[in-house]
């Protein structure tokens, strides 16, 4: 009957609801031990000068190697957020970053700019800029290389940021508002920040081909990067169409149509067998 079937189905229900629990709770625990058993690893997803095929830098990205296969960010991130866990979490991937930038270098690749992602919670630690200064101290790497992505969820403590962002940026450091133009409040970041970067979120780029008000309100946000003096990225790239479109911007694209985030013992294949050309090496070439 109807009756019995609901109750079945309640069953389920619990059970799956259950098995879900579960999962996540095992995660956590494995996710507490990643660290440790040394389960992360950085890809690097190269950024394009859109105007000559540049290849001006790279963005960091996490990726976790778990007892349950491979985690995308989007799983393990916020739970290293509840859990606090992104603190340590961060700050192996920026000394990782270091050192793969420093083993770029004696391959003769000196990339112009490493993007590292930094969460909210990162930011919270008034003494984020310390630990970030002795990082980069320990590891003798320059921090004018590198440049600091955050989200507008880190303005939410908007003097907070402030000092910390002000503290960055005397380090040597350039700072990124990522998934620019996703979320309610856009504006709001860059009127009260001197930024370096806008790194415009892909649904802006998403549907560009088949609406055209979306690319009026791109050129507007596009408009408004350069007037603060600002480096313009564009996220999430996946069509030949789409790169076209943007190449008359004279901005910077990051997305599959140029690369996927590779292993950094991947970069200099993609380099030498890609049509992109490293920016570093063409603007120096005695080094
Ligand atoms: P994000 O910082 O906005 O990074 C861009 C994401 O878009 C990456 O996903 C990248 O692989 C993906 N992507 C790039 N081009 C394309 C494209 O053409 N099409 C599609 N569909 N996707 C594209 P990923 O690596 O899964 O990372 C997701 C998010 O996880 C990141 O978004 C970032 O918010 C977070 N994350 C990753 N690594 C770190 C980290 O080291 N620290 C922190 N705090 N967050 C991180
Ligand atoms: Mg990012
Ligand atoms: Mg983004
Ligand atoms: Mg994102």
């Amino acid at each position: 009957s109807a009756k019995e079937n609901g109750k079945n189905n309640v069953q389920v229900f619990t059970r799956e609801l259950d098995s879900q629990m579960t999962r996540k709770s095992q995660m956590e625990q494995a996710l507490k031990k990643a660290l440790d058993e040394q389960q992360f690893a950085l890809h690097y997803q190269p950024q394009v000068n859109l105007a000559n095929g540049e290849v001006i830098g790279y963005e960091a990205l996490l990726r976790w190697q778990s007892p349950f296969g491979n985690v995308p960010p989007s799983e393990f991130i916020p739970m290293a957020e509840e859990t606090g866990l992104i603190v340590p979490i961060g700050e192996w991937a920026l000394r990782q970053a270091c050192r793969d930038a420093k083993e770029f270098c004696a391959l003769g690749r000196v990339a112009e700019n490493i993007s590292v992602n930094v969460s909210a919670r990162q930011f919270k630690d008034p003494d984020f800029s310390e630990k970030v200064r002795a990082i980069f101290e320990e590891e003798n790497v320059d921090p004018r290389r590198f440049e600091i992505e955050i989200t507008e969820s880190v303005m939410l403590d908007i003097e907070q940021s402030a000092r910390i962002i002000c503290e960055l940026k005397a380090l040597g450091l350039r700072i990124a508002i990522d998934d620019f133009g996703a979320g309610y409040s856009s504006l709001n970041v860059v009127k009260n920040v001197e930024i370096d970067t806008l790194k415009i979120d892909k649904s802006l780029i998403d549907e560009v081909l088949i609406n055209r008000r979306n690319l009026f309100i791109l050129a507007a946000i596009i408009e408004v990067g350069k007037n603060l003096e600002a480096r313009i990225v564009i996220e999430g790239i996946e069509l030949e169409e789409q790169g076209e479109l943007l190449q008359p911007f004279g901005i910077v694209g990051q997305g599959y149509l140029f690369s996927r985030p590779l292993p950094p013992g991947n970069l200099e294949a993609f380099l030498s067998e890609s049509k992109y050309i490293a920016a570093s090496a063409a603007a120096k070439p005695s080094e």
